[in-house]
């Protein structure tokens, strides 16, 4: 555990003003080996290859400038950490928003999402919490199983956000986070009126 760099310190822009600028905490669910934590890493800014950094929790700490505005967000990558009871449950709660993720190659991963949305809602239930499903491994073509038609549906279904990536080809990572940012800040715009 810790062998990775998990705060990246490459972070882009220096705050002045740390105080009054909000961390936005994102949780990524999903299978295992679906990519989250390839999506971390790409979000997190660590080059891919040497050290492989797999399994264990991970959180990076990233500041991101959204429609000419910095957003702060630190983002979990613990889901599979361990397999207790209590972190699950300590995930389901600690987002202020989440990126529940599958593979397009794998059916029974794209169950699974629409199965962590469900608890997500039980767990979060008067909230109006912002979620994106991510259709990830969308590079792999030929072996696709989950078309984006029916993750759009799903997307509509569960009333979420939609988007598909490619963690290897950093395709649309950095539109996804961006998307989460506008998500966030949607809410808490409404909320305060
Ligand atoms: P996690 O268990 O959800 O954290 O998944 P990982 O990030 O560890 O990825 C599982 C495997 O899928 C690894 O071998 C990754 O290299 C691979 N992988 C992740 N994202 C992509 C992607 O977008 N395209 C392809 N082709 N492989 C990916
Ligand atoms: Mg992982």
């Amino acid at each position: 555990r810790g062998s990775c760099a998990s705060d990246s310190s490459d972070s882009v822009i220096s705050t002045g003003s740390e105080a009054d600028s909000q961390v936005y905490k994102v949780v990524l669910l999903g299978e295992h080996g679906v990519g989250k934590s390839s999506l971390a890493r790409v979000f997190g800014g660590v080059e891919e290859g040497g050290h492989d950094c797999d399994e264990t929790g991970n959180t990076y700490d990233r500041s991101i400038v959204v429609d000419e505005e910095e957003a702060s967000i630190l983002l979990f990558d613990i889901w599979e950490q361990d397999n207790s009871q209590w972190l699950k449950e300590q995930c389901m709660r600690m987002g202020d928003a989440y990126i529940i993720v599958y593979s397009v190659t794998d059916k029974s991963s794209f169950e699974k999402a629409s199965e962590l949305r469900i608890q997500l809602r039980r767990a979060r239930q008067s909230e109006n919490i912002p979620i994106i499903l991510v259709g990830n491994k969308s590079d792999l073509v030929r072996s696709r199983e989950v078309s984006v038609d029916e993750g759009s549906a799903c997307a509509v279904v569960f009333d979420c956000k939609f988007i598909e990536t490619s963690a290897s080809l950093h395709h649309n990572v950095q539109d996804l986070f961006e998307g989460i940012v506008r998500q966030i800040r949607l809410r808490k715009d409404s909320k305060e009126e």
